[in-house]
């Protein structure tokens, strides 16, 4: 019988003399006289469980397909392993190849590949121990993820992909339409007639869950949405993907005290998770891709994040002594190099900024009594930047509704968005965090199309 279970990562803590089978793939093979050695690695963990095969146990037909990528299923008893790496191997009595590979022509061979072949080989790269630490730091953070916010009696709502609205404006939107492109309707005027397209106006996929959140947020207390989001966004760099995953936490009668004090209370329980579950594959990030990963993981999960208002950071941003690539000023947006410059030089750990300039946010966020400031905040995060954007909502329905005007939105989109703000208004508050920005931080990845199992960019979306 073939079924789950046996994972290389239980075997190798199982007792000498153990009877066990193994399903997985051959990483490498080698040969010395008389006995054979194979690695094989299921994806449960770094470490492959070595095979010992004498000489004899197999048909010489069999072995010959014991190769690089080949499947196997293995049986035999577990002894004690005199090579270093591995405290146990398994003495192989019974092996089936279930799929061969050619050796000449399998993709993933042994000697480093760069990051760039991989992603072209997307189908096999999940094999490799990279991306194998990788996908199970991913695995990890999405559990950590639920398990935070259910824990705090969170309510986990699916939000809408298909939206009708540009609700945000947080980026360029993806269209979906079932018109036929090459015979698009056209009203008299010659606009597209959207009057006849499948939802009876423009739709788009989602850029944020958020607005649809509030609504769960004003009925259920504290929510949270997980999941795709998308943005059109023609930016190729290497923190941007055109569809990537989001993690929405709403709260009602929270400020943005409460905010800031949830994104820190988060970030460090996620961090702290996956240092307690996946530390063989941090380590191996660390020895491997970036020196300084676990000891800044643990010092992030230790220390106090700062606290600055943007108008503050735009002061440090002018006194130091650097030539920037885009101009400090009190009205403009903080680049990836000013964020990485307050995180890295200036406070030297998370900082969390808030009270942004009104014209550079968005129109939901809460104005401050001052008439030039929102209560936004973004969390930025050494060698990443912003890592979380977050803001208390304006909550006052007259407030709200002049923003809109003033923002030079169309105002009867929002009538549902502006009723929540006219029957049992509340002071509410959230923040999205990026679920690749935080990866990349966990594992020291430097391209975020390494930390998502399908990237999708401008230009990209093979697989
Ligand atoms: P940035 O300035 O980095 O483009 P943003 O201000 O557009 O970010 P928000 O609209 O606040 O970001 O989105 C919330 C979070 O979603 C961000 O803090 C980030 O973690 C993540 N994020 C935003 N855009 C992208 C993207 N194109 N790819 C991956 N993650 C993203
Ligand atoms: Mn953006």
């Amino acid at each position: 019988m073939l079924g789950p279970g046996g994972y290389v990562r239980d075997i190798l803590a199982m007792p000498v003399g153990s009877s066990v089978e193994i399903s997985g793939w051959v990483k490498t093979r080698r040969d010395s006289k008389g006995i054979h050695f194979a690695q094989v690695n299921d994806g449960s963990c770094m470490q492959d469980l070595q095979l010992v095969i004498d000489d004899g146990v197999l048909t010489a037909e069999t072995l010959a397909l014991v190769t690089t990528g080949a499947s196997v299923t293995a049986g035999g008893e577990l002894v004690a392993s005199p090579g270093a790496g591995q405290s146990v191997e398994l003495k192989v009595t019974g092996l089936a190849v279930h799929g061969g590979a050619d050796t000449v022509t399998y993709p993933l061979q042994k000697k480093g590949h760069t990051m760039e072949f991989l992603r072209d080989i997307a189908h096999l790269r999940s094999r490799s121990n990279t991306f194998g630490a990788v996908f199970r730091v991913r695995n990890a953070v999405s559990y950590a993820i639920h398990r935070f916010f259910q824990e705090r009696g969170f309510i986990y709502v699916h939000t809408p992909v298909i939206t009708a609205s540009d609700c945000e404006g947080a980026g360029a939107m993806f269209g979906v339409t079932t018109l036929d492109m090459q015979n698009v309707p056209r009203t008299e005027g010659g606009a597209i007639d959207f009057s006849q397209d499948f939802f009876g106006k423009p739709a788009y996929l989602t850029v944020s869950g958020q607005l649809e959140a509030e609504i769960f947020a004003l009925a259920f207390s504290n929510v949270y949405t997980f999941g795709p989001t998308f943005r059109a966004e023609n930016s190729n760099t290497p923190r941007h993907l055109a569809e990537f995953w989001m993690v929405e936490p709403e709260m009602a009668f929270c400020d943005l005290a409460g905010d800031m004090r949830l994104a820190e209370d988060f970030l460090k329980y996620v961090i702290r998770y996956v240092l307690d579950t996946c530390l063989a594959d941090i380590e191996f990030f660390t020895k491997r891709i970036d020196p300084t990963v676990l000891g800044t993981l643990e010092h992030v999960a230790s220390v106090d994040f700062e606290h600055v208002t943007y108008t503050e950071a735009v002061e440090i941003l002018r006194r130091a002594d650097r030539t920037w690539e885009f101009p400090v000023e009190w009205g403009c947006d903080l680049q990836a190099e000013h964020e990485r410059f307050l995180t890295e030089e200036t406070f030297k750990r998370p900082v969390i900024v808030t009270d942004y300039p009104k014209q550079i946010k968005a129109f939901y966020m809460r104005a401050n009594d001052d008439g030039k400031t929102v209560r936004a905040m973004d969390v930025l995060a050494p060698r990443i930047g912003e890592i979380i954007g977050g803001s208390q909502r304006e909550e006052r329905h007259d407030v709200l509704q002049a923003r809109i005007v003033e923002q030079g939105l169309d105002l009867e989109p929002y009538w549902w968005y502006l009723d929540l703000r006219r029957f049992g208004s509340v002071p509410h508050a959230g923040f999205g965090l990026g679920v690749e920005r935080i990866l990349m931080y966990l594992t020291g990845m430097k391209n975020i199309r390494d930390v998502i199992p399908f990237p999708r960019t401008p230009g990209s979306a093979e697989f």
